[in-house]
C-alpha cells in the first residue's frame, strides 16, 4: 500500500494538565534574549548547555509546522526531499580545504582515534553522492534538500534559539549545465523564499551579501528586529537593501527611485541563498557530458534556511509584554480553550460538548482543564503561550463559548457551530 508522508495523524487536542511542559512566572537568569525568554517561560524549549536547546511537545509542535511551510515550497520548485549524514568524512573535507578554513567546524575524534567533522553544511557529502548519479545533461537540472540538525561551534551563543551550536537548517543544492539554468532556478528559489517567509508573519528583506567562502555574492533574507545580530542598509520603498558590511552606500543617501533617505536597521539573517558556480563541482569532479559528448563543470548553488532561527525570530517579532503572540500558520495548537468552573455541570458541558465538538471538527485545541487553578492564572498562561485564539466557557457565557484574539482586546459571544465555521 502506498503510504504518504504526511498521513501520521495529528494530535488534536491535548490537555494541559497532562501536557509534558509547564509555564514558568520567571524568566531563567542566565537568558538575555526575548525569544530564549519567552520560549522557556512558555514551555516550549529548554537550554542543555549555553547555544543547545531541548524541544518541549509545544515547541516541536512549532518547529513541525515552520518545517512543513518550508517544505511545500521548496516541493513546489521541485526539491526531492532527502537526509543526509551528521559525522561526515574528513577526506571530503580535506578536498574543499574545509577541514582547516572552516572556523566554527566541529571536530570528532573516536575511540578508535579517527576524526570526523559534525557536519556544519552539506556540500561535502552531497557532491560526490551526486557524482554517482550525474553524467549527462539529461540528469541536471536537479534539486535536493533536507531539514536537519547542523552543529557549529558558535564562539557567542547569546541569543537563544537564533543562534545555536547545534541548530536545525532546510538546505537545498541545486545542480545545472550552466549559469543561465542556475540563473533562472535561482531566481524561482527567490520567489519561494518570499513565500515561506511571509506565510510565517514575517517582513523578510531580500538583501545582498557577501557570500563568504561560498561565493562573491549570495542573498540573504533579513527581518529587522532590536535584538538582531546583523545590520542592514535599506529603502523604505523596497527596491533596495544591502547587509552592512558590504553595503556599496551609506545611511541617509537618497534612494535613486526617489523613495526618500536609506535606512539602518538590526536584523536577523532567516535564510541565505549562494551561486557556488563550480567551486564544489571542481573540488569532487563533478562534471556531466553535453549534447556533443564533451565533459563540462556542473554549476551549483545552495540555499539555507534556519528553522529554528525563524522560530526564535518569530517570537522576537511577534510578542507583548504578556508573552509570545503566535501567526497562525506556526502556532502550536488553532485555540486554547478555557473552562472556568461555576459547577460541575459547566465542566461537563465544556467537555462532553465544545470540546468534543471542536474534536471531530478536527480542530487542534490545547485545553487548559485544570481544575486547581485561577481564570486569572488561565488567563496569564494563555497570553503568554500565545496560541492565537482564546475560548472561555464560564457561567457568563452560559451556553456560548467566548472567543477571543490573542493581541486584541475584543470578545464576541459565539454558538460551537458559529465557532467551527471559523476555525475549520
Ligand atoms: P550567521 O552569519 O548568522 O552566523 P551564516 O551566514 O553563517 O549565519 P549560513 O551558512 O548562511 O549561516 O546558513 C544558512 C542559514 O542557517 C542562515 O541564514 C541562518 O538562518 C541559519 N543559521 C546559520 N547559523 C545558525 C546558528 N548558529 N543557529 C541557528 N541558525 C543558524
Ligand atoms: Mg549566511
Amino acid at each position: 500500500m502506498l503510504q504518504s508522508l504526511n498521513t501520521t495523524p495529528i494530535l488534536y487536542l491535548m490537555r494541559y494538565s497532562k501536557l509534558f511542559g509547564k509555564t514558568r512566572k520567571q524568566a531563567p537568569k542566565d537568558e538575555v534574549a526575548t525569544n530564549a525568554k519567552l520560549l522557556f517561560q512558555g514551555g516550549f524549549i529548554r537550554r542543555e548547555v549555553a547555544g543547545v536547546y531541548n524541544y518541549l511537545p509545544l515547541g516541536t509542535r512549532v518547529l513541525n509546522k515552520i518545517s512543513n511551510i518550508v517544505r511545500e515550497e521548496m516541493n513546489a520548485i521541485g526539491g526531492q526531499e532527502l537526509l543526509l549524514s551528521s559525522l561526515q568524512n574528513k577526506q571530503s573535507w580535506e578536498k574543499t580545504g574545509r577541514w582547516t578554513a572552516f572556523d566554527a567546524l566541529f571536530k570528532l575524534t573516536s575511540v578508535l582515534e579517527n576524526e570526523y567533522p559534525l557536519g556544519p553544511t552539506h556540500e561535502e557529502v552531497i557532491v560526490p553522492i551526486a557524482k554517482q548519479f550525474i553524467s549527462s545533461y539529461k540528469d541536471l537540472p536537479l534539486s535536493v534538500y533536507q531539514i536537519q540538525t547542523k552543529f557549529r561551534d558558535e564562539k557567542r551563543a547569546k541569543s537563544g534559539i537564533l543562534r545555536g551550536r547545534e541548530f536545525l537548517m532546510k538546505d537545498l543544492y541545486s545542480f545545472h549545465t550552466d549559469e543561465k539554468d542556475f540563473n533562472i532556478y535561482y531566481d524561482r528559489a527567490k520567489k519561494a523564499y518570499k513565500k515561506v517567509f511571509k506565510r510565517m508573519g514575517l517582513d523578510a528583506i531580500e538583501t545582498q551579501a557577501g557570500g563568504g567562502a561560498f561565493s562573491k555574492i549570495s542573498h540573504e533574507y533579513q527581518v529587522i528586529a532590536e535584538n538582531g545580530e546583523d545590520e542592514i542598509i535599506y529603502c523604505p520603498g523596497g527596491d533596495f537593501s544591502s547587509n552592512a558590511e558590504v553595503s556599496p552606500v551609506k545611511e541617509g543617501k537618497q534612494c535613486d527611485l526617489g523613495h526618500g533617505p536609506l535606512k539602518k536597521a538590526k536584523a536577523i539573517e532567516v535564510g541565505n541563498i549562494f551561486p557556488l558556480g563550480t567551486k564544489f563541482s571542481d573540488a569532487f569532479g563533478l562534471t556531466y557530458k553535453n549534447k556533443d559528448g564533451k565533459d563540462l563543470p556542473v554549476v551549483m548553488g545552495c540555499y539555507g534556511i534556519g528553522i529554528t532561527r525563524l522560530m526564535g525570530a518569530i517570537v522576537e517579532v511577534h510578542n507583548d509584554d504578556k508573552g509570545i503572540v503566535w501567526p497562525e500558520s506556526v502556532a502550536p495548537y488553532q485555540a486554547h480553550l478555557i473552562n472556568i468552573k461555576y459547577q460541575k455541570s459547566n465542566i461537563k458541558y465544556a467537555e462532553d460538548h465544545v470540546y468534543e465538538t471542536l474534536k471531530k471538527a478536527g480542530i487542534e485545541v490545547l485545553y487548559d482543564d485544570r481544575e486547581d487553578v485561577s481564570a486569572g492564572e488561565k488567563f496569564a498562561d494563555c497570553d503568554l503561550i500565545g496560541i492565537p485564539v482564546r475560548l472561555v466557557v464560564s457561567k457568563k457565557t452560559g451556553d456560548k463559548i467566548e472567543w477571543k484574539k490573542r493581541g486584541e482586546a475584543k470578545t464576541e459571544l459565539l454558538t460551537v457551530d458559529e465557532l467551527i465555521k471559523r476555525l475549520g
